[in-house]
């Protein structure tokens, strides 16, 4: 070997235990990179769908989900141990599981109870065997057989704890009276199992002569005729453990069915320790959640395949279980609920509800219902006496404000009043003056006439208008209605506001789409509503604005519209306008004159044509008055009676009297 090749195959072999030391350290550890995913083979003992292995499963899954680190998968195989039992049954499916996963492609089993944890050990143990050394988990396992041959250091899981005893009290505790026993349970170990803790548990504590039975079979029709052959007898007590099969199609029952079906034939009150069992209709037990397993399992191997130590702290005994009973239950079957101890958790209780004997529930039911009428009762009275006294507090509203009302009106009819009156006075003291001067001439005695003349028109429309609000409130105001031609009648009221429109150089604007529409009215009393709104268009409407008439016929009814450019009116007053004496803002309609009675009388004038009177308005751009009346013609014309005083001409100038000051 030369220097250089002796230099060469030294280099070779320094790398070479480098490697190996790598190696090492990366054995040590348990991965050579972090594994974030792993394989759980769970191993339950039964079928697919048998109840308590199901809750399990649910649980570990529950567990597998809420940690946020790794992610699980779940294989589970099923031995059906309940039908198939011979070894060689065995040997082929651990041939199956031995096949089926290759070595390393499973990071954990976890046997679900007994029969799958004898099954399984085996494997774990078999150097040979692809599940050699890898981390074992189980639940429910009897501590007898749990505690052998498998290492603690390779096993983590729950011992099962045997509840009968448990069982047993809840029964002696709720039937004090109890003198028969049926142990109903499949036909397997589990079921034997019960029937022994039973037995022993009701020898040693009762202190009783119960006559125990114990039915054993994996078929209901077995169980039946077992139930049958016994016979129903008085304070029984049934205790169910294990699924029971349909005969012939071997098809497994659900809980709910088999409690039914036990009912028929010996409707005693049923206790179980089994969890497919709670809220089937059975009174109660003590009840191991398997779901609760599944979880802690699931957290358990959730450390364990982080690298915790198998040996830390486990292998534990299961929580303990729990003491159920159904509430309904409690009164189906006569049971004394002052029996049921504080620990039990009470099921299918709603909040309402009181566990209390049947009388006592009753009469605090019925005490309870009686509160709460008393209460809506008094409510009731209460929210009435409040209602009384809102409508007492209103109508004394109403008639304080009706109060201010006449006490507005007559401060402001004395105003109005005065004014004409002062006005003639003065003119005929004016006239006087100039007759004692010798001043008089025709044109000025016109003027002074005219001055008279229109004042007495104001003083005259005051004295209508109190006449005829007085009538409208004792139910005096008559209309004699007559068929008239109703554009005609608006038209005539219009072209004598002219005049006075003109006074504001306001333009007037008259709109129809017929000439004539025959309807009866009384037309007096239509061409004062008329010249009332056109009176009110002109007073609250500033000089060069505009007046629009509109006269139409619409669905069988006449439609009169008065829209003005004035100063509007607010929304909320809209009401208010057409009660009696009321005045928008007295400081702005002080500048007009007017004693706030006009539209109140349209109002019932319009009201008696069986018509009606609306507003639109917006403060500062102006107002719309819309008059309907529906059409009709009378056959039999009301006699006149000389109710018409006055022509257009006279009507108009005594509701235009306001305008001219
Ligand atoms: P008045 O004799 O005071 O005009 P009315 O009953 O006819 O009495 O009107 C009541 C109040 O309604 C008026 O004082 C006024 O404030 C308001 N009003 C009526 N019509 C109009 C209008 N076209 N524009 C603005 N305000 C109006």
């Amino acid at each position: 070997m030369t220097k250089k090749t002796k230099k060469i195959l030294f280099f070779i072999m320094i790398n070479l235990v480098l490697v190996y030391n790598n190696k090492i350290i990366f054995a040590d550890k348990k991965y050579d990179k972090p594994k974030t995913s792993f394989n759980v083979l769970v191993i339950n003992s039964y079928h697919p769908g048998h109840y308590w292995e199901s809750y399990v499963l649910d649980g570990l899954e529950k567990s597998f989900k809420e940690n946020e680190e790794y992610s699980f998968n779940i294989k589970s195989e099923y031995l059906d141990f309940k039908n198939q039992s011979d070894k060689n049954y065995f040997k082929s499916v651990n041939y199956m599981l031995e096949t089926k996963y290759k070595k390393g492609s499973i990071d954990a089993i976890y046997a679900v109870d007994d029969e799958a944890y004898e099954f399984i050990k085996g494997s774990i143990l078999d150097e040979e065997s692809q599940f050699y050394n890898i981390p074992f988990v189980f639940s429910g396992v009897n501590q007898e057989i749990g505690s052998g041959k498998i290492d603690d250091s390779l096993k983590v899981g729950l011992y099962g704890e045997d509840d009968t005893y448990e069982l047993v009290n809840l029964i002696l505790d709720l039937n004090p009276n109890v003198e028969n026993l049926n142990i109903i349970t499949e036909d397997s170990y589990y079921g034997k199992s019960i029937n022994d803790e039973v037995v022993k548990f009701i020898s040693k504590y009762s202190g009783k002569e119960i006559k125990l039975t114990y039915i054993s079979s994996n078929y209901i029709e077995e169980v039946t005729e077992k139930l049958i052959k016994k016979g129903y007898t008085q304070n029984s007590v049934n205790i169910l453990a294990g699924e029971f099969q349909y005969r012939d199609s071997n098809i497994y029952l659900d809980p709910n069915e088999t409690v039914k079906i036990i009912k028929e034939y010996n409707d005693s009150p049923s206790y179980s320790n089994d969890n497919t069992y709670l809220n089937t209709g059975i009174v109660g037990g003590c009840v191991d959640l398997g779901k609760i397993h599944g979880e802690l399992i699931g957290d358990i191997l959730g450390e364990v395949l982080n690298g915790k130590d198998l040996s830390d702290n486990y292998p534990m005994i299961e929580p303990k279980a729990k003491l159920y009973v159904d509430y309904d239950s409690i009164y189906k079957y006569d049971i004394n609920p002052m029996n049921v101890n504080s620990d039990v958790v009470l099921i299918n209780k709603q909040f309402y509800e009181f566990l209390l004997p049947k009388n006592l529930k009753n009469a605090t039911l019925l005490m309870i219902i009686m509160s709460i009428l008393g209460t809506i009762c008094l409510l009731h009275i209460h929210i009435k006496i409040k209602k009384i006294d809102l409508i007492e507090k209103q109508k004394q509203k109403l008639k304080e404000d009706r109060e201010n009302l006449k006490t507005d009106f007559i401060v402001n009819l004395s105003h109005e009043l005065r004014t004409p009156i002062n006005n003639i006075l003065n003119t005929c003291k004016v006239i006087k003056r100039k007759v004692n001067n010798e001043e008089i001439n025709k044109i000025s005695i016109e003027e002074n006439l005219e001055v008279i003349n229109n004042n007495s028109y104001r003083l005259l429309k005051i004295s209508n208008n109190i006449i005829d609000i007085t009538s409208a409130e004792s139910g005096l105001f008559k209309i004699k209605l007559k068929n008239e031609n109703i554009v005609s009648v608006v038209e005539e009221a219009f072209s004598s506001s002219i005049s006075f429109a003109k006074l504001k150089n306001i333009d007037m604007i008259f709109d129809t789409d017929l000439e004539e529409i025959i309807t009866a009215i009384d037309k007096v009393q239509i061409q004062r509503v008329v010249l009332n709104l056109l009176s009110n268009a002109i007073k609250y409407t500033p000089e060069e604005g505009e007046i629009y008439l509109g006269i139409r016929s619409i669905n069988n009814t006449v439609e009169i519209k008065v829209i003005d450019t004035g100063i509007g009116i607010p929304k909320d007053k809209f009401e208010e306008v057409f009660y009696r004496f009321y005045q928008v803002d007295y400081s702005i309609t002080r500048k007009n004159e007017g004693s706030g009675i006009g539209l109140c009388i349209a109002k019932d004038i319009v009201k008696i044509h069986n018509g009606k009177i609306e507003l639109e308005s917006k403060e500062g751009s102006g107002s719309v008055f819309k008059v309907t009346i529906p059409m009709k013609v009378v056959y039999l014309e009301e006699d006149d009676n000389k109710i018409i005083e006055y022509d257009v001409n006279t009507i108009a100038s005594v509701e235009m009297a306001d305008i001219i000051k």
